[in-house]
């Protein structure tokens, strides 16, 4: 019996995961080795000294002090004990001041010459979330220039639209063209214009500070800048200086019927998405300043209010 006893203790200490019994009271039962371990030198559980401890106060201690992922696992491990939930899952991040790491934490139960207990596992799935973070990242990143890519700009433009909706704000939109680009790949190589896409995209990111603002590529040589919460009067500030800065990188482009430096043209629309049906109507409106700007004679913006 000691023997089986020693058998089973051996298992529960080795296995990977961290594991933790409670009644249904909360109070802990059982911790395995890992479980010990972990709360050593961690701050997220309950430490090493668990006789006594009631698991789902320390749960609600943590969310009393903002920890919402605290508040997530009472609310689990409730859902089991009166019996609404059949077992409960779920994924959080435990970030210690060195490293970012996550957790999973499972919650399943069984029943004990009539008393029910809950076997709470927690295990490291801090290398998975990093795979994926990395994967969400590449999905999101124009592969050249590594600003957002047109999919994370669709995104952004639609979630930045609601909320400006909600604020009653206006929120703008420029699309930027690069000039005679054809021009300028034709006479001095694909390479030196994909150099050039990367430089145009850095000055770009440089003017979108804050969180409603967003620097894109938006097609070939083509990019966005969204601006949320913004006037159209800050918005042209902002597309003037790139055109200033652009300007001062001084990049030839000797054979443009307009100049010998590669320039950019730019469209500019301000809307209030309360007015409007969808933020298509934003760039249908950025889309066609862009195309007058074209027509103007280029190197210039041209900007509206709706
Ligand atoms: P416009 O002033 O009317 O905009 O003239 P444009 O020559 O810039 O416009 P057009 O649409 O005729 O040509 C766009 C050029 O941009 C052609 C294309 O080869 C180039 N381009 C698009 N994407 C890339 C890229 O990733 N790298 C490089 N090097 N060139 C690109
Ligand atoms: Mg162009
Ligand atoms: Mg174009």
């Amino acid at each position: 019996m000691e023997s089986a006893l020693q058998f089973y203790k051996l298992i529960l200490d080795s296995t990977s995961e961290h594991i933790v019994v409670i009644d249904e009271q909360g109070d802990i039962q059982f911790v395995n080795k890992q479980w010990s371990n972990f709360g050593l030198h961690n701050e997220c559980t309950v430490g090493q000294s668990w006789k006594g401890v009631n698991y789902i106060s320390e749960c609600d201690k943590a969310a009393a002090m903002g920890d919402e992922f605290g508040a997530q696992a009472a609310m689990g491990i409730r859902g089991l004990i009166n019996q609404t939930l059949p077992s409960f899952y779920f994924e959080y991040p435990c970030h210690s001041p060195l490293e970012k790491r996550w957790f999973m934490m499972h919650v399943t139960q069984f029943e004990l010459d009539g008393d029910r207990f809950f076997i709470i596992s927690h295990q490291n799935i801090t290398e998975r979330k990093q795979v994926e973070e990395a994967i969400a990242n590449l999905a999101m990143a124009d592969g050249l220039t590594n600003i957002a890519n047109r999919r994370m700009f669709d995104q952004f433009l639609n979630l930045e639209w609601r909320r400006c909706k909600r604020l009653e704000k206006p929120i703008c939109l420029a699309i930027i063209d690069l000039d005679f680009f054809k021009e300028l790949n034709d006479e001095y190589g694909h390479q030196k214009g994909d150099e050039c896409l990367k430089l145009v995209a850095n000055l770009l990111n440089g003017l979108a500070h804050r969180p409603g603002d967003l620097a894109a590529r938006y097609g070939g040589e083509e990019f966005a800048l969204v601006l949320g919460d913004t006037q159209l009067e800050n918005a042209c500030t902002f597309a003037q200086s790139f055109l200033d800065q652009l300007a001062e990188l001084d990049i030839e482009n000797i054979n443009a019927p307009t100049g010998t430096k590669l320039s950019a043209s730019i469209g500019i629309a301000e809307l209030m998405p309360i007015d409007y049906e969808s933020e298509q109507d934003l760039i249908k409106r950025a889309d066609k300043l862009l195309y007058k700007a074209k027509t103007n004679g280029r190197n210039r913006i041209e900007l509206d209010r709706g």
